[in-house]
């Protein structure tokens, strides 16, 4: 190698040229040149900063869009959980928790019969006509509360028999038809468009009013968050847009800005009124505020939120507004002529840019039918999908569907026409003036208070004096379902047609009143069952556990088969005597389908 002749004459072992290792030396000397005057070696400096540049970008990014506290929260709640022993009994507690939401679930499908059984595949042969339809009898009459009688809250928004059969044959005749295909089936387009047209009407919009039917709130909710996050993005450069709600706003809010990938703020209520603190959604508004909210009114307590000042906000800081008028619509549309004053919430107000509203609520449509509406096209345009290069062709629709059911269209259609303003009118009259009457009365039960000032068909109670979801499980127990409702404890009862039927709401109010009378003789006693596992949930600090046993609970609704989900069911090993009693049961009805 000494004697090789290469312009690198210099070159030192492994090969190296020589020159590179100049320049390294020269660097060397550079590094320690410059060491002399820093406290740190530069490359440490150099590649420091990268490290915390980059860190604080990798943390930037993970802030959860539901604020950094909650962040914090579940970091921390993660790193206990690392811990073995922490590990190991949570896992027992869900597990525990796991057998007995499955054996309440097998008691459930279960119904009166002595065993259980799924049908978990195809029949080889089609079924008899009459034996399906007896099936079909059999199903629906699985669960234990009398709706229609009256029993529960909210959920069953019957129009009455004749309706029902109404809907039956306009079922009938529209089960095949789609909007997805206005040229085969213009006729529930037509529909479609007439039901938004009156909805604008009724909700005091103008020639610019416009909107779509969709298949519920949630979906009118997706769409309205939807519309306002692209107009705000494509119209105004708003690159991380975020909404704001009241807390007690319906949960479709947060699922729509967690399927949009928005953020979502929660406005604090005022105590006292139950609706939301107008100073503090001021607050709350930056730059990046794409949609504010308010609800007429919100489920939880059914009081009416602000909307006039809500929506004086948004024509202030050019914020469009949003009436979540899901659940109340068309009952507030009515009120006035009912004779009942309320305060104003519509297209009334100028600064409200939309409204949704389910038909399948007070509307006493089919279930699966709301409407939104817009009050501008601007807004709605950013509703669409359209997607012009598709190889199966130019493909467009208006909401989040494809094929939609024109036979849902056509049965809200046909309830409209069916009820008529006169018609409206009658039912909201009887719904809210029975609401008022069980108001007024359980003010006066001592032990509870009533939440807010309901104006229209929900009343929620709360205690001072003792744990109120005993009061749920007690009218449970005397046939009643209620909606639990938490942070803070409260139950509410959501009126519908059903309960105005004579002797309903008295039969409801004297319930409370014996119950309530009952555990004011022991408020302190401890709380058992349904009572005490709503009581726990909210103080578990960490909610991913109430997130796991959640989705626990929603699969053991799609459970077809209880026996290999919980042996201990199949094997009687449990003591617990309801367990025992469904294992039993199963374990015969089991044999067929396995
Ligand atoms: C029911 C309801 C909704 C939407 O619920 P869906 O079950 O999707 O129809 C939205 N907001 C309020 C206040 C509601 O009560």
């Amino acid at each position: 190698m000494a004697d090789c002749v290469s312009p690198y004459s210099t070159v030192a072992s492994g090969g190296t040229p020589g020159f590179v290792i100049a320049i390294g030396d020269r660097l060397v000397n550079i590094k320690d040149t410059i060491n002399r005057w820093l406290p740190y070696e530069p490359v440490i400096l150099i590649g420091g900063t990268a490290i915390i540049i980059h860190g604080i970008h990798y943390f930037a990014s993970r802030i959860p869009r539901d604020g950094t506290v909650a962040g914090v929260k579940r970091t921390f709640f993660k790193a206990v959980k690392t811990i073995p022993f922490v590990r190991r009994q949570i896992a027992k507690e869900i597990s525990k928790t796991k057998e007995e939401i499955e054996a309440g679930m097998a008691d459930l499908f279960r119904g009166d019969k002595q065993e259980i059984s799924f049908i978990t595949k195809i029949p080889c042969d089609g079924l008899d006509r009459q034996d399906i339809i007896n099936m079909v009898a059999e199903y629906l009459e699985l669960g234990h509360y009398k709706w229609d009688e009256g029993a529960v809250s909210g959920t069953v928004y019957h129009g009455g028999k004749d309706l029902t059969e109404l809907n039956a044959k306009v079922y009938q005749m529209s089960t095949w038809t789609n909007p997805l295909h206005p040229d085969v089936f213009p006729g529930v387009c037509k529909m479609e468009s007439e039901i938004v047209r009156i909805s604008a009407d009724l909700f005091h919009g103008d020639s610019d009013t416009c909107g779509t039917v969709t298949s519920g709130g949630t979906e009118s909710i997706i769409l309205a968050v939807k519309a306002y996050r692209d107009y705000a993005m494509k119209e105004r450069g708003i690159l991380h847009p975020e909404i704001l709600v009241p807390v007690t706003a319906h949960a479709a809010f947060d699922k729509a800005a967690m399927l949009l990938n928005i953020g979502i703020k929660h406005v604090p209520l005022v105590e006292s009124s139950c609706t939301v603190d107008i100073n503090a959604m001021r607050k709350m508004i930056t730059k990046n505020t794409v949609m504010l909210v308010g609800s007429a009114p919100a489920f939880p307590h059914g009081c009416i939120d602000n909307m006039a000042a809500i929506a004086e906000m948004g024509v202030k800081y050019n914020i469009p507004v949003h009436t979540d008028a899901c659940l109340g619509g068309f009952l507030l549309a009515f009120m006035p002529s009912a004779g009942f004053s309320i305060p104003d919430f519509d297209f009334k107000l100028r600064g409200i840019t939309s409204i949704s509203a389910d038909t399948h609520k007070y509307g006493f449509a089919p279930k699966g039918s709301s409407v939104l509406l817009f009050s501008e096209k601007k807004f709605k345009h950013y509703q669409y999908f359209v997607t012009p290069d598709w190889p199966g062709g130019l493909y467009a629709s208006p909401t989040l569907a494809g094929s939609r059911p024109g036979a849902i269209i056509a049965g809200c259609w046909a309830t409209l026409m069916y009820f008529g303003m006169a018609g409206y009118i009658e039912t909201t009259k009887k719904i809210v003036t029975t609401s008022r009457w069980i108001e007024q009365r359980l003010r006066k039960v001592p032990g509870v208070y009533v939440m807010g000032s309901p104006q229209v068909s929900v009343i929620a109670l709360a205690s001072k004096h003792f744990d109120i979801y005993r009061l749920q499980e007690a009218l449970t127990k005397k046939g009643w379902s209620m909606n639990a409702l938490q942070f803070p404890s409260s139950i509410h009862f959501c009126l519908t047609y059903c309960q105005t039927e004579p002797g309903v709401a008295e039969r409801f109010v004297k319930d409370v009143e014996t119950t309530v009378a009952e555990i004011m003789k022991d408020p302190n006693a401890p709380s058992t069952g349904q009572a005490a596992i709503y009581g726990t949930s909210q103080t578990v600090p960490d909610r991913s556990i109430i997130t796991e046993i959640t989705a626990i609970y929603m699969d053991a609704l799609y459970e077809t088969d209880f026996n290999s989900s919980c042996p201990q069911l199949a094997n009687g090993s449990q003591t617990d005597n309801k367990v025992k009693k469904g294992s039993d049961k199963r374990g015969k009805g089991k044999k067929g389908t396995k």
